[in-house]
Parts: C-alpha cells; sequence; structure tokens
C-alpha cells in the first residue's frame, strides 16, 4: 500500500517523497483514510510508530480540501502536547510535511518569551501547537481566538494527565466550537484516558498499532544487575567497551542526570544532561548537538526526553528504573523506531527489584537479566525502599520538570 492510495494529494505525496518514506507505516494506514472521513479517532500509538505523520498528513489533506490561500488566516486545527520538546518537533513535522501548503503554524510553549509567539498568532495561522500552559496565558490575554477550530488533536494525551494537565485542558476545550473532529493519541489507556476519551470523542474510530502496554518488539531488552554505587562505573564501561556512538540515557532526578553528566565528562565522554531546570535554549542546543552527532551521550529525566525523536537512536541506558511503571514503555521507546533494531539496558540495583516487577508486569514479559564481570552486585547489601515523588499530583501550570 503506497501513500497514493490513502487519500493524499500531490503536495503531500510530493513532501512524503522527500522525506524517503516508501511505505506508510501501520498506524498511518489505519489512522489517515478514518481522519481523512472526518471521524473521530482513539488512538493507542507509542512514539517510533509514525503516529506525527498519522495525524498531521490527514490534518493538512482535509485542510487544503477545504481552505485556500486566505489573506489572514484562523487558526483551524489545534494540536495539545505535553511538553515543549513535543510542540517543537510536530510542529517541525507539520512544516516539514506542509513544505507544498500554504498554510501558517505557531508553536506555542511556556519558558520562552510570550511577545514572538503573540505576534506570530496575531498576523494569523492556520495551525496552533501548543503545550496547555502557555496556551491558556495566551487565552487569557485574548492573543488567540480558538472559535473556529475545525480540528482538536491531543498527543500523548497519557502524558498530559500524568503532568497534570488535566484541568487546563477542560478549560481550552470549553472554548471550542462544539462541531469539530477530536483525534485523541496516547501510548497507554488508563481509567483517566478513558473517562477523557468518552467525554471528549463522538463515536470514535479505535485504532492500536502495538498492543496496549507492550513493549516494542524490536527493542532488545536486559537488565543489569549492579549495586547503586557502581551504577557510574558501569555506564562509563558500557560506552567504552561497546563503543556506543549515541546512547540515551534515563535518570530519575533532575540532579542524578546533572551528576552523571558531570562524572562521563570528567572520563573524557562528552555528555549533555537536559531537564526542565535547564532553560529552553539549552534545551533546544543538548538535543540539536546529540542529534549532530557533536554530543554522542544524552543524559535526560522522563519528562524532559518526552518526544524526543531521533532516527535511529541505537541504545537507551535506564541508569535508574522509573517509579511509574509506563514510563519504562515511553523510555524504551526512544529506540527501534519506525522498523530499526534498538537495544534498552537497564542498571538494576537491589532497591529497584520491586519496580521492575512492576514493569515485567505492565509489559507481560521478563526481561533477561545479567551481571557484569567485575561488577557483580555485593550480596550482603540489604535493600531500601525508593523514595516515591508524586508525579499524579497536579502541578501548577508552566512548571517545569
Ligand atoms: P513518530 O512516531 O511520529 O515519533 O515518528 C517516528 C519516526 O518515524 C520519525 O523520525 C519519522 O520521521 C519516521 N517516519 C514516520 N513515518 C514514516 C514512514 N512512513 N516511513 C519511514 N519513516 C517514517
Amino acid at each position: 500500500m503506497s501513500f497514493k492510495t490513502l487519500g493524499l494529494s500531490q503536495p503531500l505525496l510530493r513532501a512524503i517523497s522527500e522525506q524517503g518514506y516508501l511505505n506508510p507505516t501501520p498506524i498511518q494506514k489505519q489512522a489517515i483514510p478514518v481522519i481523512l472521513e472526518k471521524k473521530d479517532v482513539l488512538a493507542g500509538a507509542q512514539t517510533g510508530t509514525g503516529k506525527t505523520a498519522g495525524f498531521t498528513l490527514p490534518l493538512l489533506e482535509l485542510l487544503s480540501q477545504k481552505h485556500h490561500n486566505q489573506k489572514k488566516p484562523h487558526v483551524k486545527a489545534l494540536i495539545l502536547t505535553p511538553t515543549r520538546e513535543l510542540a517543537a518537533q510536530v510542529a517541525l513535522s507539520v512544516e516539514t510535511y506542509g513544505k507544498y501548503l500554504p498554510y501558517k503554524t505557531a508553536v506555542i510553549f511556556g519558558g520562552v518569551g510570550i511577545n514572538p509567539q503573540i505576534a506570530k498568532l496575531r498576523k494569523g495561522v492556520d495551525i496552533v501547537i501548543a503545550t496547555p500552559g502557555r496556551l491558556l496565558d495566551l487565552m487569557e490575554q485574548k492573543a488567540v481566538n480558538l472559535s473556529q477550530i475545525e480540528c482538536l488533536i491531543l498527543d500523548e494525551a497519557d502524558r498530559m494527565l500524568d503532568m497534570g494537565f488535566i484541568r487546563d485542558i477542560k478549560k481550552i476545550l470549553a472554548v471550542l466550537p462544539k462541531n469539530r473532529q477530536n483525534l485523541l493519541f496516547s501510548a497507554t489507556f488508563s481509567d483517566e484516558i478513558k473517562k477523557l476519551a468518552n467525554s471528549l470523542l463522538n463515536t470514535p474510530t479505535l485504532i492500536e498499532v502495538a498492543k496496549k502496554n507492550t513493549t516494542v518488539e524490536k527493542i532488545e531488552q536486559l537488565v543489569y544487575q549492579v549495586d547503586k554505587k557502581r551504577k557510574i562505573e558501569l555506564v562509563i564501561h558500557l560506552i567504552k567497551t561497546n563503543k556506543l556512538k549515541q546512547v540515551l540515557i534515563f535518570t530519575r532526578t533532575k540532579h542524578g542526570a546533572n551528576k552523571l553528566s558531570e562524572k562521563l565528562n570528567k572520563s573524557n565522554l562528552i555528555s549533555a544532561a537536559i531537564h526542565g531546570n535547564k532553560s529552553q535554549g539549552a534545551r533546544t542546543k543538548a538535543l540539536a548537538d546529540f542529534k549532530s552527532g557533536a554530543v554522542k551521550i544524552l543524559v535526560a529525566t522522563d519528562i524532559a526526553a518526552r518526544g524526543i525523536d531521533i532516527d535511529r537512536l541505537p541504545y537507551v541506558i535506564n541508569f535508574e528504573l522509573p517509579n511509574v511503571p509506563e514510563d519504562y514503555v515511553h523510555r524504551i521507546g526512544r529506540t527501534g523506531r519506525a522498523g530499526y533494531e534498538g537495544e534498552a539496558v537497564s542498571l538494576v540495583c537491589i532497591d529497584e527489584l520491586e519496580l521492575l516487577k512492576n514493569i515485567e508486569k505492565l509489559i507481560k514479559n521478563k526481561i533477561p537479566k545479567m551481571e557484569i564481570k567485575g561488577f557483580e552486585p555485593d550480596l550482603s547489601i540489604k535493600a531500601e525502599p525508593i523514595q516515591k515523588q508524586n508525579r499524579h499530583r497536579p502541578k501548577k501550570r508552566n512548571q517545569k520538570s
């Protein structure tokens, strides 16, 4: 099946072929025709499946069937994302696929100046891609008019709820016109997501590509058992002995990310850290350096890494397991994307065995455990409970992660 048979027209087909995509991915095959029929969609798809093109392409097609070049456009589509990085990446997709179409986009997120965003909106845009907090600020300032929205897309809705955005989302929904198309994308389906879907979607078409809450199959997963105090040494050992060229490392905390990055740098393994305490500029630069290969190692916290899109990222290391099992699925979803194989290793100390059990329950699979010679755990060490951060507590708007 080609993109042509899915009902996309020439300007989009041209942009797709310039990207080098030969065939649509499973989510694209299923989602594009349904969205083109203007139906509501509930889609279970992780990053790496091609989901962004799955909603961006038909959205652009629908706009092009209805709206031609207008002098001053009004906002016709709203895409909400949990993080700034994801908003920026979705915007890049819209611009890439919409290269031969006349539509204008605005990316709206916090942590950067609001005035350029206001100026952009004032000139008129067709598509707004936004994180909820900053969008609400702009709505309060009457800088954005959402009364003519034809299509609403919630991307990574599960993460938006995790980040406490439900109230903000409801406030935004309240000002949208009733008659519109709604698309909800989520990697996991908690009861909360189902509740949101029920209230938002009109007889949606359900699309699921990877079985819910299971791990992307192409990713080889391994657990290395190691003592907490020897993890940094082991990371250095893994990077050096495997001659890793591009590796994304997850830590549980911002402090942990900084500390690990500093230690790696001291060992001549040049790394950058991204987390919510870094300025938007620093995060964007770190990501760009990592993508270009200037920096080979990126250390990230869960939320900061959300939506990071790197083609063919071969290796993910979980320096620490996440407290929330779903985050494991999100983390390892950074590798093995769009059909490429990847490897995800987790360094697990005795304190984390309970977290590992919960992850294995969620993914309905046991992850092979190994010990590395010279890094065998000291059996005399007793487990200590891990302090849980409460990820489900609603955060204040614009609070950084
Ligand atoms: P996403 O799941 O939207 O984050 O996309 C994951 C990656 O797959 C992105 O780097 C896209 O550029 C790439 N991609 C999307 N659609 C296709 C396709 N049909 N063929 C090959 N790669 C694709």
